[in-house]
């Protein structure tokens, strides 16, 4: 597959995947987590998906389209490392559900982040939460969930929380 049909394929099962969880969770008021703001594609499509919610984004170095910056109280700047262990203090109510975006293009690298996500991550989300991410988490406790259809084997995930 060209690199170009590649990021069409990944493009295309993120948003589904998205626009299927917007169906399961309709007026959602409860916290958003986005991991990874990128160039602020998949956040400014979550702010259409779930007006009322919270979005809360966690970002390394913000680099979005100017459009796209998420206001400074909602935005978790640093790595994920340093802001993930203290984010409840900042987002106070666990969080219905999280969408992470941080495939860098070294699989060893990302590996070990998406092993360590996979436990760091899991005192921010309310039970029943949902994880949407490009990864392969490896907590155990999570339910992995077949994604829409549509969606080819292995190009997006989601997980539940128990
Ligand atoms: N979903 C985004 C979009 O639609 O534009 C793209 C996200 S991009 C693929 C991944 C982002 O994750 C990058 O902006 C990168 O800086 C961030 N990231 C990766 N590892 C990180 C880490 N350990 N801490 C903080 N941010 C990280």
């Amino acid at each position: 597959m060209s690199r170009l049909n590649a990021v069409i394929a990944r493009l295309t099962a993120q948003r589904d995947c998205l626009d299927w969880l917007a169906t399961q969770l309709p007026d959602l008021t409860a916290p958003i987590l986005e991991l990874g703001l990128g160039n602020g594609r998949t956040y400014d499509h979550l702010r259409i998906l779930f007006p009322k919610a919270p979005i809360y984004v966690f970002e390394r170095e913000v680099g979005a389209h100017p459009s796209c910056i998420p206001p400074e109280e909602k935005l978790l700047l640093g790595d994920f490392r340093d802001t993930i262990p203290t984010a409840m203090d900042r987002i106070g109510a666990p969080a219905a559900f999280a969408h992470a975006d941080f495939g860098d293009g070294n699989p060893e690298r990302t590996g070990k982040l998406a092993d360590w996500l996979s436990s760091a991550l899991d005192p921010l989300l309310a039970p029943g939460a949902w994880i949407i991410t490009d990864q392969k988490m490896t907590n155990p406790t999570w339910i992995s969930i077949a994604p829409p259809k549509d969606v080819p084997a292995g190009r997006y995930f989601m997980w539940r929380k128990p």
